[in-house]
C-alpha cells in the first residue's frame, strides 16, 4: 500500500462532505445544527449518532464511536485508512499517487516519513515470521516452543528477519523508500569503506516497540541461537526513538492500566509477552536496566501505582534499587513484587499460570519492607555498623519521599526495625540529605472538577472558525492545561499553526491514532455549543480561569514547601521560597 501525502489527505477532507457521505450509508435528519440518525456503530432505538457539518465530525452519544469522514468509512466498511481516502478521493475527483516518489518522500515531514519506513518494515518483518518461509521455520518453531501464540505474534506484530544481507533493503527500495531515509530509520547500516549498506536485523526474532500512538519507532531483535554474544540488539537512537523513553506494550494496554489504575513494570520483551498472552494486561516492559525519569512521567499520564517486578539476580536488584528511588522522586506510589527461585515472569506464567501471577503481584511488598530485606541480606543487623548502613542506605530512599506523613511513618518503622530512636535517624536524615522541597517539582496533575471544563471550553474555543491560534498561544502556554487528555492536543494544534497549517478538527484528528483522543474530540465538538456570547470576552475568560488555577496550584504547593522549611529551620531556603511566593502574588 502506497503512502499518502499530508496535502492529498488536506485535500481530501476539504472537499468532502461528511452528511453527503454518511447520507450514502443511512438516513440522516436534520436536529439543530446538527444532523441525527440511529447509530449504525451499536444497537439502538432513539438516535444518538450525531453528525455536524460545521465542524466536519461525527459522533456517537451511545456508543463513543467517532471522527472525521475518513473514520467513519473505515469503520463504516472495515477499510484501512488508505483504501478509505481512496474511495473518498475518487468520489472528490482527486487523484492519489500511488507510492511515494522521492520528491513526496521530501516534502513530508522527515518524521512522518521514518513512521512510514519503520511500519514497511515491520510488515516485511512480519508477513516473512508468518509465512514460515525462507528460514522463518525456524523461528516459528522457536516460537512455539517458547509457548507463544500466532494470536500473540499478530498483536505484537513480531516479525522475523530473515538471513540475508539485502532482505529488508530491496524490499524498501521496491516501496521507494530512499537510502538516506533507510539509514536515517536505523534499519540499515553503512558498509565501513562507504560501499552501500546492509541490513541491520539479520536471523533474529524481530519485536517492533510501538510508541502510545501506535507508531513504530523502533526495534528489537532477539537471536534464537546460543552461540551468538548479543541476545538481543535493537535500533540504535533515530529522530522517532530515544532510548529510555517508552514503555514497551503501552499501546497496548494503557487503557487496561487506567482501568485497573495500576501498572506493573518488567523488565524484558518475553516478560512482558507471557503475562499478555495469558490475559494480564496491566503490564509494561522498561527494555533497560533503570527506569528513567521520561518513562515514569509516561506512565504517570495513566496511573500513579507502580508494582515493581525485576529479575530476582543481582543485576535485576540493583536497577530495582535506582528504578525504586527514580519512582520516589516522581511522587508515584511503589510496590515490589518478587517471583523467587531465580524466576522471570515468563518462566513463571508458564509454569504456574496466570492466576498464581496475578496473586504474586497482589502480595506485593511495599518499598520499605523490600529494600529493608534487600539490606538485611547485605549487612549484619545484629551490629551496629550493620545497623548504621542500613539506617543509612534507607534513609537514602525515604528522603525522597514527598509525602510528610508518610516519610514521618518510615522512620518511625524503621527506628523500630532497627531498635535505634526516631530521633537519632531525622538527624541522621538532615544531616545527610537535604529533602526536595515540594516547589521545585512539577506541579501534579489534576484530573477531575472545574479545570476541565474551562481546559475542554478554551480547546474548543481554539477549534472555531475565526479565531487566531497565534493570539492565544501568547497569552497561554502548554503547560497552564492540568487536563492530561486536553493537554496533548492543544500541543498538535499549536504546532501546527505554528507550521501554518490551517487546524481544524477534521484535520486535527488525523493526527491522533487512538479511538479514546478520536472520540473525546468529537464528542467536544458534536456537544451543545455554549450559548452564543462574543468570542472574545469568552477567550479572555477561559484564559484567565486556566491560568489562575494553575498560580492557585502553585501557591499552594510553594506554602507547603515554606511550612516544611519553617519546621525544619532553614532559614536560607525560607527567604528563597518567600522571595519566590512574592513575586508570584505580584505577577
Ligand atoms: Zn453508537
Amino acid at each position: 500500500m502506497g503512502l499518502i501525502p499530508e496535502d492529498v489527505i488536506a485535500q481530501v477532507l476539504d472537499r468532502s462532505d461528511i452528511t453527503e457521505v454518511v447520507s450514502e450509508y443511512l438516513p440522516l435528519k436534520k436536529a439543530g445544527r446538527n444532523f441525527k440518525a440511529c447509530c449504525p456503530f451499536h444497537h439502538e432505538k432513539t438516535p444518538s449518532f450525531v453528525v455536524n457539518r460545521d465542524k466536519q465530525i461525527f459522533h456517537c452519544f451511545g456508543c463513543g464511536a467517532g471522527g472525521n469522514v475518513v473514520s467513519f468509512v473505515m469503520q463504516h466498511e472495515h477499510m484501512d485508512f488508505p483504501t478509505a481516502l481512496k474511495v473518498l478521493a475518487q468520489k472528490a475527483g482527486i487523484e492519489v499517487p500511488d507510492a511515494s516518489d522521492e520528491r513526496t518522500q521530501k516534502t513530508k515531514s522527515l518524521k512522518e516519513a521514518l513512521f512510514q519506513a519503520n511500519d514497511l518494515a515491520v510488515n516485511f518483518f512480519h508477513d516473512a515470521l508468518v509465512s514460515g518461509e525462507k528460514g522463518a521455520k525456524a523461528a516459528q518453531d522457536y516460537l512455539k516452543q517458547r509457548r507463544v501464540k500466532l494470536e500473540t505474534v499478530k498483536a505484537l506484530k513480531l516479525g522475523f528477519a530473515q538471513d540475508q544481507w539485502e532482505g529488508l533493503i530491496t524490499h524498501l527500495r521496491n516501496k521507494k523508500v530512499s537510502l538516506s531515509l533507510m539509514e536515517k530509520s536505523g534499519l540499515v547500516v553503512a558498509k565501513e569503506k562507504g560501499e552501500g549498506f546492509y541490513d541491520r536485523f539479520r536471523d533474529r526474532i524481530i519485536f517492533p516497540i510501538f510508541d502510545v500512538r501506535n507508531r513504530c519507532i523502533g526495534f528489537g531483535a532477539r537471536t534464537m541461537s546460543k552461540d551468538v554474544s548479543a541476545k538481543y540488539i535493537n535500533s540504535p537512537e533515530t529522530l522517532v526513538y530515544t532510548k529510555g523513553h517508552h514503555l514497551y506494550g503501552l499501546h497496548l494496554v494503557k487503557n487496561a492500566i487506567v482501568q485497573k489504575d495500576v501498572a506493573v513494570i518488567v523488565e524484558g520483551y518475553m516478560d512482558f509477552l507471557m503475562p499478555y498472552q495469558e490475559g494480564f494486561e496491566p503490564i509494561v516492559a522498561s527494555l533497560g536496566t533503570a527506569l528513567t525519569t521520561e518513562q515514569i512521567r509516561l506512565l504517570r499520564r495513566y496511573t500513579k501505582n507502580v508494582v515493581m517486578l525485576f529479575d530476582s539476580d543481582a543485576a535485576g536488584e540493583s536497577a530495582m534499587m535506582r528504578s525504586l528511588d527514580t519512582l520516589i522522586e516522581e511522587d508515584m506510589n511503589v510496590k515490589v513484587a518478587v517471583l523467587g527461585d531465580g524466576q522471570d515472569p515468563d518462566s513463571f506464567v508458564s509454569k504456574h499460570g496466570v492466576v498464581d501471577f496475578q496473586k504474586r503481584i497482589d502480595e506485593a511488598q511495599t518499598l520499605f519492607d523490600y529494600k529493608l530485606r534487600i539490606l538485611t541480606k547485605k549487612y549484619d543487623r545484629t551490629s551496629i555498623e550493620g545497623r548504621a548502613r542500613i539506617s543509612a542506605e534507607m534513609l537514602e530512599t525515604i528522603a525522597k519521599v514527598r509525602n510528610h506523613i508518610l516519610k514521618e511513618g518510615y522512620v518511625r518503622k524503621l527506628a523500630q526495625e532497627l531498635s535505634v530512636s526516631e530521633q537519632a535517624l531525622v538527624l541522621e536524615m538532615e544531616k545527610t540529605f537535604k529533602a526536595p522541597v515540594a516547589a521545585e517539582v512539577p506541579i501534579k496533575k489534576k484530573t477531575s472538577g472545574p479545570v476541565r471544563i474551562v481546559e475542554r471550553n478554551l480547546l474548543r474555543l481554539l477549534l472555531e472558525e475565526g479565531v487566531t491560534i497565534s493570539s492565544i498561544q501568547e497569552e497561554v502556554k502548554i503547560s497552564d492545561f492540568q487536563d492530561d487528555q486536553v493537554r496533548p492536543i492543544v500541543e498538535q494544534i499549536f504546532d501546527l499553526s505554528n507550521e501554518k497549517e490551517i487546524v481544524n478538527a477534521s484535520k486535527l484528528i488525523q493526527y491522533f491514532h487512538d479511538q479514546e483522543t478520536v472520540s473525546f474530540l468529537s464528542e467536544l465538538m458534536a456537544s451543545p455549543q455554549p450559548v452564543a456570547e462574543d468570542k472574545d470576552v469568552l477567550r479572555k475568560d477561559y484564559i484567565h480561569r486556566i491560568k489562575s488555577d494553575r498560580q492557585k496550584l502553585e501557591r499552594r504547593t510553594l506554602r507547603d514547601a515554606i511550612e516544611a522549611a519553617e519546621a525544619k529551620g532553614d532559614e536560607t531556603k525560607l527567604n528563597e521560597l518567600k522571595e519566590k511566593f512574592n513575586q508570584l502574588i505580584k505577577s
